[in-house]
């Protein structure tokens, strides 16, 4: 398997998950491991160079390694590196370290990095980071995407349906507060819902503003879904102050034909979810998270905290699921969301289930199996090698299953043989 090939699924996989360029990861791991044939890239699976530092507690190798400064003069250290059982973990860490920065600085210097489209862009914001003190490393990491066709990898990445979900409220701030429920609460519930039924969906990524009872104020949430350049921000609340019902807003201001299309969609979704409550239209305020959010948003208001009827109803999950089903089936009609295909998202057999290394064999199995007279013979065989008579009965039952019938044809051989 060629270079590229092997590295790729890794850098597809946690580019993906992570808003960076797999064509970015890939050029860096031609360029610094030379195509996988550095003395790192074998010893180690480390292609990018990522030394041990002091919170490593993994296995390291230790090499003589150049560095080149400002004016380009090359000087030599003795340095001890990350050793990984595959190319994968050079993968992460490279990642990692595009997510969380250096780790010694409060702010992270590559975050321009992250959630890039134009892999030029990508290159420019890693020089301008510093990350390498090869002047010309930017350059040379274009060349590699553009000789080697890198940008096919970060098709994916940039056709990814970004959805920035802002469960209201939290940590000191309960939002509205009435019959035994807290809004807070009820905003972070709905909101893991609808992040849990999106992963039934392909090419979406959801995030979330909070995820625990936490405490952030309107403009972290509007800045968090900015920076990550989400496609759709929706902010769940539940209303209060004496009436009843669903509603929803966008801003009063301008805003796109696209936030006024995704409002009509959302709105009919998820009041056809929740019939019980009365619909009390598509509205339009001037809202901080609607106003400031650079991408098409909604805020909506799933119920009246302080009325008997509505909070009733926000009582029950079914309801709850309800409400959320509502919100994600607006989302997926929005952005044309399709769902995983089955055979991808069915889980993986159980570990008592048999596995074959080999295709052959598998077929022999599956074919033994399948054949009546092959069962037969195999029962029949068996019970003539001492196995319990019953088991004739349960093959002519049904009550026999594969496992036991390749069992029993393996006993009467082994037993046939000694
Ligand atoms: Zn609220």
């Amino acid at each position: 398997m060629n270079f590229v090939d092997k590295l790729a699924p890794f850098a597809v996989k946690h580019g993906l998950a992570n808003g960076v360029l797999p064509s970015l990861i890939i050029a860096q791991g031609i360029l610094e491991s030379g195509s996988g044939t550095s003395e790192l890239a074998k010893n180690a699976n480390n292609l990018f160079g990522i030394k041990a530092g002091s919170g490593w507690t993994g296995p390291t190798y230790t090499k003589r390694t150049s560095e080149q400064d400002e004016d380009g003069n090359v000087y030599y250290i003795n340095a001890a590196f990350r050793k990984y059982p595959s190319y994968e973990g050079c993968v992460m860490d490279l990642v990692h370290k595009y997510t969380h920065g250096t780790g010694w600085e409060d702010h992270n210097r590559y975050a321009a990095i992250l959630n890039q489209t134009d892999y030029r862009k990508a290159t420019a914001a890693l020089h301008a980071a510093g990350y390498a003190t090869d002047i010309k490393y930017a350059a040379k990491l274009n060349e590699r995407i553009e000789q080697y066709g890198l940008t096919k990898y970060d098709k994916e990445v940039i056709d990814m349906v970004k959805i920035f979900i802002d469960p209201g409220h939290g940590g000191t701030d309960s939002g509205a507060v009435g019959n035994g429920l807290k809004e807070k609460d009820l905003t972070l519930a709905i909101s893991k819902r609808i992040e849990s039924l999106l992963t039934d969906y392909e090419g979406v990524q959801v995030k979330l503003s909070r995820t625990t009872d936490q405490t952030l104020s309107l403009k972290q949430r509007t800045d968090t879904a900015n920076a990550w350049k989400a496609d759709f921000l929706l902010s769940v609340h539940i209303n209060a102050g004496g009436g009843k019902g669903y509603e929803d807003f966008i801003f009063n201001g301008k805003v796109s034909n696209k936030t006024i299309d995704f409002q009509a969609v959302l709105h009919s979704e998820i009041t056809k979810m929740i019939p019980e409550f009365i619909n009390r239209g598509k509205k339009r305020k001037n809202l901080h998270m609607v106003r400031e959010s650079h991408m098409p948003s909604i805020l909506t208001e799933s119920g009246f905290i302080d009325s008997p009827d509505d909070s009733e109803l926000l009582k029950s999950d079914e309801f709850l699921n309800r409400v959320a089903l509502g919100h994600v089936n607006g989302i997926v009609k929005a952005f044309d969301l399709k769902k995983k295909d089955a055979s991808t998202s069915t889980p993986a057999k159980e570990d008592g289930d048999l596995k074959f290394t080999s295709g052959t064999l598998k077929k022999e199995f599956e074919t033994f199996l399948n054949s009546k007279a092959q069962r037969e013979i195999a029962v029949r065989e068996a019970v003539k090698q001492g196995y319990n008579a019953k088991w004739i009965k349960d093959l002519e039952e049904g009550k026999a299953s594969d496992g036991d019938i390749a069992m029993l044809a393996i006993g009467a051989l082994i037993k046939a043989n000694k």
